[in-house]
């Protein structure tokens, strides 16, 4: 039994905001049975502007074959109508694409860029056919950058019905090409890749999930005014990374810091090199003796991977010594060894400490581990 799927309509509209909710990419459920499919693609002539539309649609095919191994989308340059379907006249199940004036007879509606019906051989089976019908009343061009006013871009609008053909469905919480209304985004993103692979997984895309807290140093010392930083990365994107102190919830962590060293680790990632975390975090104000922080790093399907790290603070008597307190070493008197520096009678807001210094590597200087 052949069954059509739906209609899908891509209107013409630019976005007003990025929405940036957990929610994440939408599939249909079907997906081509073999991870790879034939678009009958022969778009005679070029744009006004002389490029022509079978390089843009390769081009817009090859950018979902660059980043999803598992699917494999190869450009035939014969013809197929797209309004053939599958039945009158018989076209042997060809994925046609084609520009005209009306949705296969029927007028389009206003703002429609382009109409996908797929065909599934039975109810949550594969998709055997899909055709595409691009409205030739729209002035397009082919060109990167933002999103012209007066003209269309073909090839993000012909990436974006692709993702449909393939088996996605439209995803409006989050910055992606398969949003429903078109705008400046002209590749698939993060989002978009993260649901074709888990339509059309391979070995080469193996879900990874990796989540490394790396300050605080578990079982050292922090004080004062030090860094809490970290890394994530996943197949499906990582969505948050939330902080807990001593199992109670603290805050949401600023995400999206270059880390060049994950994403060498990490080639295949997407978003590897924006997977780090850091901030300035005031440890005084933890109060002196043991803590846990826990950072919690959630993906865009929801899993979670948690990484502790358990420390000690010290603390002067107060959590915070401002500019107008003073700080004196010179009754002070020091002992040197190691990556240790011992300063005796420093004397900080009417005290006098003793404070130990050690060398940090994460930190890059001396930090004060001892207070006495
Ligand atoms: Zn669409």
């Amino acid at each position: 039994m052949i069954s059509i799927r739906c209609k899908l309509a891509l209107a013409c509209a630019l976005w007003a905001a990025v929405a940036t909710s957990a929610a994440a990419f939408e599939l249909y459920g079907e997906r081509w049975r073999d991870g790879r499919a034939t678009i009958y693609g022969n778009i005679e002539q070029s744009t006004g502007s002389g490029k022509p539309w079978n390089a843009a649609l390769v081009q817009a095919a090859d950018a979902w074959n660059d980043v999803v191994p598992g699917f494999r989308l190869d450009v035939n340059g014969r013809f197929s109508d797209p309004c053939a379907g599958i039945t009158e006249p018989e076209d042997n199940f060809f994925n046609g694409v084609a520009f005209k004036p009306t949705d296969c007879g029927i007028p389009f509606n206003d703002g429609t860029l382009a109409i996908n019906v797929s065909y599934i051989d039975e109810p949550g089976g594969f998709i055997v056919e899909s055709d595409t019908v691009f409205n030739s009343n729209v002035d397009w061009d082919i060109y990167s950058g933002p999103l012209r006013r007066d003209t269309l871009d073909f090839r993000r609008v012909a990436a974006h019905e692709l993702g449909h053909f393939s088996g996605l469905d439209h995803e409006d919480d989050r910055l992606a090409l398969m949003n429903s209304f078109v705008g400046d985004v002209e590749v698939p993103q993060a989002d978009d890749i993260a649901g074709m692979r888990s339509l059309y997984p391979s070995p080469d895309n193996a879900l990874v999930f990796e989540h490394v807290l790396e300050e605080p140093l578990i079982g050292e010392v922090h004080s004062g005014v030090g860094n809490l930083r970290g890394w994530a990365v996943a197949s499906d994107g990582i969505d948050r990374v939330e902080m807990w102190l001593n199992g109670r919830f603290l805050f949401e962590m600023p995400t999206g810091g270059d880390r060049a060293d994950v994403a060498a680790a990490f080639p295949d990632i997407v978003g590897a090199q924006q997977s780090g975390y850091s901030m300035a975090f005031a440890y005084s104000y933890l109060g002196a003796g043991t803590h846990t922080m826990t950072a919690r790093a959630y993906t865009t399907q929801g899993a979670m991977a948690a990484s502790s790290s358990t420390f000690s603070v010290v603390t002067l008597d107060k959590n915070f010594i401002p500019a107008s307190d003073e700080v004196a070493t010179d009754a002070a008197t020091c002992e040197l060894g190691g990556d240790e520096i011992e300063l005796f009678d420093v004397f900080i807001d009417d005290r006098v400490y003793d404070l130990l210094l050690k060398w940090r590597t994460a930190e890059q200087g001396f930090e004060i581990i001892e207070i006495r």
